[in-house]
């Protein structure tokens, strides 16, 4: 059976010349980068052009990137950080952080787990084509605000926030400022300087690199208590023994993505465009949720009305695709997702969604049979769900409501 991956939000395979780029360091070059001899300047040398690959991409200087164990560990980094190093010290209450309410969970959990100590934590709500209103965020401001944390581009719907725009605002407020891009940086353009952003997340899985390993910018300057203690690894900024297969493989992910993103975007676009139009042309009751236009390439989400969307899932992967009903850490989770809700869609609205998310090995032909596959399992989904009304859906609306 033709097997189809369109899950790339939740995580991408690894490019083989990611792969090939990290072996060495998996054997015969196993160096502490901190040892002063042979072997660890070898792994100091490697580490250090990765950063200069990661900097590339979001436009920051190599000493601003700390190499991390990923997107989890950049945005609890940021989070707590900025808390724990503003003044006055200890005193949670006197904290007020920003965030919106359709973060990922890495942004959302740390935020309630800070309040729960008595930090102030406003939930800046998305419209319902998943933007936030950078308005809403100025309006919230308060003088014992310390961080912003607003997300780049959404890891459900692809919707693209208007973070140039924040971080300007930010800037004038003098507030700390931090952007989890885990699903931005490697697919669409990211520079930290044109965003206006104190702190930046992202995930090397994400991008064909391998899991486990992402880095945190870090704009020079900003107060940061780390999150582990330690070493006077990373600069001071995060200690522990580098993880160099992984940093290198961030950095050779980051030069591909880099070089392929102009023609990457089209291609991609393009297909995702194709997908989502066939199937709301020809599937009844399928709406698309969350702006269009704002969006990353990669992803459609889809809201099919009348068809429970873990059923789907797996009637989908039955037939040998691979698509999923929205962040991959929430899955097996009874409660719909929380993004779709504060979008304001209905719990079962929510549960009748489906995220398709494509990637660099997506092909016309996975379209192709995709295509194929899904209006069959739409159909048979339907013909067992007690609501749906397959004669009323085949006529015009003003009829069906007569029958
Ligand atoms: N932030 C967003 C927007 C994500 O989509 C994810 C992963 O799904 C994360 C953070 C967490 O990243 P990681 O899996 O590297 O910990």
């Amino acid at each position: 059976m033709r097997r189809v991956y369109l899950d790339n939000n939740a995580t991408t395979p690894l490019e083989p010349e990611v792969f090939e780029a990290m072996k060495p360091y998996l054997a015969e070059c196993y160096g502490n980068a901190s040892s002063i001899h042979w072997f660890g300047q070898q792994a100091k040398a490697a580490i250090e052009t990765a950063r200069e690959q990661v900097a590339k991409l979001i436009g920051s200087r190599p000493n601003e990137v700390v190499f991390t164990s990923g997107g989890t560990e950049s945005d609890n980094s940021s989070i707590f950080g900025i808390v724990e190093a503003s003044e006055p010290h200890g005193q949670y209450d006197a904290k007020h952080l920003i965030i919106s309410s359709i973060e990922h969970h890495a942004v959302l959990n740390a935020a309630q787990a800070l309040e729960k100590r008595g930090v102030r934590v406003t939930y800046i709500q998305a419209g319902e084509d998943g933007v936030v209103d950078p308005a809403d965020i100025e309006a919230a401001i308060r003088p014992e605000t310390v961080l912003i944390s607003i997300m780049h581009a959404n890891n459900e719907l692809g919707t693209i926030q208007p973070i140039e725009e924040i971080g300007r605002i930010a800037r004038e407020h003098d507030v700390y400022f931090h952007s989890d891009a885990v699903q931005s940086v490697g697919k669409i353009p990211v520079n930290v300087e044109k965003l206006g952003v104190d702190l930046l997340s992202l995930s090397a899985h994400k991008f064909h690199g391998p899991k486990g390993t992402g880095a945190l910018f870090i704009r020079k300057g900003t107060n940061l208590r780390p999150l582990l203690y330690g070493g006077h690894h990373e600069r001071d900024r995060r200690p522990g023994t580098e993880n160099i297969a992984g940093a290198v493989g961030s950095g050779k992910a980051a030069e591909l993505a880099r070089l392929n993103m102009e023609v990457e975007m089209r291609r991609v676009s393009s297909l995702r465009d194709r997908l989502e139009e066939t199937i709301l042309a020809t599937i009844p009751l399928a709406t698309p949720n969350g702006d269009r236009t704002r969006r990353l390439p990669t992803t459609s989400n889809i809201r099919f009305d009348h068809i429970e969307g873990e059923g789907f899932v797996i009637a989908m992967d039955l037939a040998g695709v691979a698509c999923s009903t929205g962040a991959a850490c929430s899955s097996g989770s009874l409660e719909p997702s929380h993004v779709l809700s504060a979008i304001g869609l209905t719990k079962a609205q929510a549960r009748s969604s489906i995220r398709f998310s494509l990637g660099r090995l997506t092909t016309q032909e996975d379209i192709d049979c995709v295509l194929e596959v899904l209006p069959g399992v739409a159909e048979r989904l339907r013909a067992v769900s007690p609501h749906y009304n397959k004669e009323a859906v085949r006529r015009p609306m003003s009829a069906a409501g007569k029958v």
